[in-house]
């Protein structure tokens, strides 16, 4: 017999709760957060976890394989004293306010003191309907579920802030999707993903209470927030809340930059999808830029708006804050000092980006107008001839800048380039060499830096459309393998265990290029 973790109830301890438990959809005025149970599932099986987040948590593998905490992680079974919950929020979906969103389907049971004594928050997505689930069923599909499994756990070992994912559970039942919303829904393998995080506050969970005018909600989960999760910025004055609006604008900035840097499209920037921590939150129709493509995004429904493309993420985090300013007005009165910051955010964006780019191209910084020209020039010759992004920068380490040739550039290009392609792009080459040449480095702490920057490995979709078509047979040794190299993703890709020879291996094949799922997501999940 295994003991469950104790879990704490300091959220729900703290805010007001729902008066009615009544597990129907309705709108819930005057309350952050609802009582609710989770559904039991039939024949819940542990998929995968994270061993690296069951460290940090002090879960044992032997309790992390016990029976009792696969039913907790499938909601069959709560700990001791749990009170479970789905949060109340709105958000602004595609560019316009949608009222009332809330935890549809996700529902958090309790919080867990790290190793370090940190709390973390454990949420099962996929747990059954909530009074926030409107017309849809509560549950998650196992393709969508491994999806943020993965993609949560690759992104944290990548170092970009994200929500973790501790456990995959299967739930033996199945879920019907209308995959592409065409009117052929179909049963599909149900899955609950216990995700886990510090919080999984939004910028819709102030949204609402400022369009509902309930200040003295908005004005404790600001509070809230910047106590446990902003402790230094705390003084019981206003510019307590500047000074945390500024710095959710500088965490929203760093993530974003950061997906920017590895090609990360994350598909659906609603602002009930945005983080107050600046996580990377709510993995759906998410995707990785393989040739490098702007305005490419991997979410159908928005192909024609083409709101969330991956360029236009940066102009997008910007909106998505204005909007979460809006939302603290009342907490200020004055929009002015909010409205200051909010402008600023085109400024601080660019200066990151700036750094971060020279970073991957093995520069310091950006010192010069010809430095700024040489990315633009390189933007233009991606455009010229479908390029992989990852395999390129990964490969432009190690150009020798004494005798820089393409022929160095193998696995970088989808489909054979034009001779005039291959000498415009030796051209270019030329002049990086040049300029890494000034940069007074030596050789292997360049190729070091750049590594950091670059990433050998990415779980791109392709990779994770196989591992869930074999899932989809009840096989799991891909998920598995895939789990082992997220792990070290800035690697040589031969030093990851498993024996990767080199990145031809990892570059997209041409089957998946339009296969659903590799390609193609929609929201449905
Ligand atoms: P998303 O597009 O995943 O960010 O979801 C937007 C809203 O729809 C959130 O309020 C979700 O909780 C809700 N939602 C999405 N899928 C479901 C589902 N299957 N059941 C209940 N609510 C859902
Ligand atoms: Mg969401």
């Amino acid at each position: 017999m295994i003991d469950l973790p104790s879990v704490e109830n300091r959220f729900t301890t703290h805010f007001p709760a729902d008066p009615s438990s009544e597990n129907i959809p309705r709108q819930v005025s005057g309350a952050v957060w609802s009582q609710v149970q989770p559904t039991p599932v039939s024949s819940p099986h542990l998929v995968a976890y994270s061993a690296d987040l069951a460290k940090e948590l002090g879960l044992s593998a032997q309790v992390i394989q016990s029976q009792e905490f696969l039913e907790m992680m499938s909601g069959n079974r709560l700990a001791d004293g749990a009170i479970p919950y789905s949060m109340n929020y709105g958000g602004h979906q595609f560019g316009n306010w949608a009222g009332q969103l809330g935890d549809g389907r996700a529902i958090s049971i309790g919080e867990l003191r790290g190793e370090d004594g940190s709390s973390w928050t454990l949420q099962l997505k996929g747990a059954g309907p909530t009074p926030y689930s409107r017309t849809a069923d509560g549950r998650a599909v196992l393709r969508s579920s491994m999806r943020e499994f993965v993609c949560s756990e690759a992104m944290h070992h990548l170092g970009i802030a994200t929500t973790r994912a501790l456990t995959l559970v299967s739930t033996g039942e199945s879920v019907l999707r209308d995959m592409f919303y065409d009117g052929n829904p179909a049963p599909e393998p149900g899955a609950i993903v216990c995700r886990v995080s510090p919080s999984f506050l939004r910028f819709g969970n102030f949204e609402i209470h400022a369009a509902r005018r309930e200040t003295d909600l908005l004005k404790q989960l600001a509070d809230w927030v910047i106590t446990e999760h902003y402790p230094h910025l705390w003084s019981p004055s206003q510019d307590t809340y500047l000074a945390w609006l500024q710095e959710v604008c500088d965490r929203t900035i760093r993530s974003v930059v950061d997906w920017m840097r590895v090609g990360f499209v994350h598909g659906v920037l609603n602002t009930d999808n945005m983080s107050v921590l600046g996580l990377t939150i709510d993995y759906g129709p998410y995707g990785w830029i393989d040739h490098f493509t702007p305005d490419w995004t991997p979410n159908t429904t928005d192909a024609m708006g083409r709101r969330y493309v991956f360029g236009n993420q940066p102009k997008v985090a910007h909106w998505n804050l204005a909007q979460f300013a809006r939302s603290l007005i009342p907490l200020i009165g004055d929009p002015a000092p909010l409205q200051e910051i909010i402008h600023d955010v085109p400024n601080r964006y660019g200066s990151l980006y700036r750094d971060m780019m020279a970073s991957k191209l093995g520069f310091r910084r950006f010192e010069s107008p010809q430095d700024e020209e040489l990315l633009k020039e390189l933007f233009e010759l991606f455009e010229a001839h479908e390029t992989d992004m990852t395999n390129f920068f990964r490969a432009l380490a190690y150009v020798d800048p004494s005798s820089p040739t393409v022929a160095a550039l193998t696995d970088v290009w989808y489909g054979e380039p034009s001779s005039v392609h291959l000498s415009s792009m030796d051209s270019w080459l030329q002049k990086w060499a040049d300029r890494i040449v000034a940069e007074d480095q030596s050789p292997d702490e360049r190729i070091a830096a750049m590594n950091r920057a670059n990433p050998a490995f990415i779980p791109r979709n392709w990779l994770v459309q196989e591992a869930i078509d074999q899932a989809h047979e009840g096989l799991y040794d891909r998920i598995h393998q895939l789990m082992d190299l997220i792990r070290s993703p800035y690697d040589a890709p031969d030093a990851v265990e498993g024996g990767i020879a080199d990145l031809a291996k990892w570059k997209r094949p041409e089957w998946a290029r339009h296969k659903p799922g590799s390609s193609m997501l929609s929201c449905s999940s």
